[in-house]
């Protein structure tokens, strides 16, 4: 039987230290036991399970091959998302580099298909998949992959729910009567730009982009025209091999809008998929249509558009979990002498009048209810927070 591994290298150990690792991939990871490398470099592995290797200067993950499917990299380090079976000659390479310069191709006896980006320097010297996973490897482990010791430490892991780092300590803004309003103006002159040109990270069969949005459209919802290039099927191939449409390639590169709803309540880090809307690839294409198949249950012909959501960071407010936080700074010695009328341009744009009692302490909380965020999951919502700061 041949060698049929798939797994990820990176060209980082992260101190071998396992929550390192696991904030840079955003997995959830527990560790069931230890193995050898030699344990976790076996063939094919069971569902759920991955084995994990920390070497001096790098760090190998072995996974089931479907999972190879979801593109995983670290950034700013290289990484090899990869998957070798010399059993049914099949290969997938897919490198990103600290700089987000993808290389992506698979392999299906010996014929490449779904190319994207440049080649690597080693595919000259390397024209087959099989060799070429060897050398990146070896460039990114620092060593020859042959030359670790079979009975080095490793462990075998499973991969659980990943839980979002809290949220960074809230920085100190200044936000007066005079600030309110005028933010109230700018919000008012602000239209929201009819198409957002998406920005791509990588293309396979699954498209996935970066998509940054602000604190009013995360609490209100928003619904965007995204615009990205796509690979569409070539309607008029009825002779693929004398298409003059496509060259016979059976896809056309199209500008692809899409209209995209995203819920109010809608969080940092979230992912949100939307099916069918990646690139084309052909059915016949047996890799894939073999591990869609198995993960969907269909044989569908387009990959998936698949979204990061961030945060862009807001002026006055910040969010923590459903809750809106907002830092309001007034002279003590007016605080000491009477009660004092706040005012301040909430996410609905309104003016919202607050009376903060003659004689209240540094850092006291005032809560209003239900102008926080919403839980997409419950519907709950959030309350905004203010806290006073006296200077
Ligand atoms: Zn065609």
């Amino acid at each position: 039987m041949g060698y049929n591994i798939a797994g990820l290298v990176v060209n980082k150990n992260f101190d071998r230290n396992v929550q390192q690792l696991a904030t840079a991939l955003r997995w959830g990871i527990e560790i069931i036991d230890e193995i050898t490398f030699e344990q976790a470099t076996a063939n094919w592995l069971p569902e759920g399970e991955f084995r994990l290797y920390f070497s001096d200067k790098a760090t190998m993950i072995f996974f089931p091959h479907e999972w190879s499917v979801e593109g995983y990299h670290v950034q700013g380090a290289k990484s090899l998302c990869y998957a070798y079976s010399a059993t049914a000659m099949v290969f997938v390479v897919d490198y990103l580099d600290e700089n987000g310069t993808a290389r992506y191709f698979m392999e299906n006896e010996g014929k490449k298909s779904l190319e994207n980006g440049a080649p690597l320097p080693y595919e000259q010297q390397f024209p087959t998949a099989s060799g070429l996973i060897f050398k990146l490897f070896d460039e990114l482990l620092g060593e020859s992959f042959h030359a670790i010791n079979f009975a080095d430490k490793a462990y075998r892991c499973r991969k659980i729910a990943y839980k979002e780092k809290d949220n960074a300590p809230y920085k100190n803004a200044l936000f007066t009567e005079t600030v309110a309003k005028e933010e109230k103006k700018a919000q008012t002159f602000q239209e929201e730009p009819k198409i957002t040109r998406l920005f791509v990270k990588r293309a396979g069969v699954d498209i996935l982009a970066d998509l940054e949005l602000t604190l009013e459209e995360c609490y209100k919802g928003v619904t965007k025209n995204l615009l990205y290039s796509r690979k569409k099927q070539c309607t008029a191939c009825n002779n693929p091999k004398n298409c003059s449409t496509c060259s016979g390639k059976g896809y056309v590169l199209e500008e692809h809008t899409e209209a995209v709803n995203f819920p109010a309540g809608i969080d940092d880090e979230m992912t949100i998929k939307i099916k069918n809307k990646g690139n084309w690839f052909p059915a016949k294409h047996s890799i894939w249509t073999y591990w869609k198949i198995k993960l969907q249950k269909t044989a569908p012909t387009y990959g998936d558009l698949v979204l990061a959501i961030s945060l862009r960071k807001h002026k006055h407010f910040q969010r923590n979990g459903q809750n809106l936080i907002c830092e309001y700074t007034l002279p003590k010695v007016e605080v000491m002498a009477r009660d004092v009328v706040i005012q301040l341009a909430d996410l609905d744009k309104n003016t919202l009048k607050i009376k903060i009692p003659q004689g209240t302490e540094n850092g006291k909380v005032f809560q209003i209810k239900g102008k926080g965020f919403r839980n997409i999951k419950d519907n709950k919502v959030g309350n905004l927070l203010i806290i006073i700061k006296l200077i």
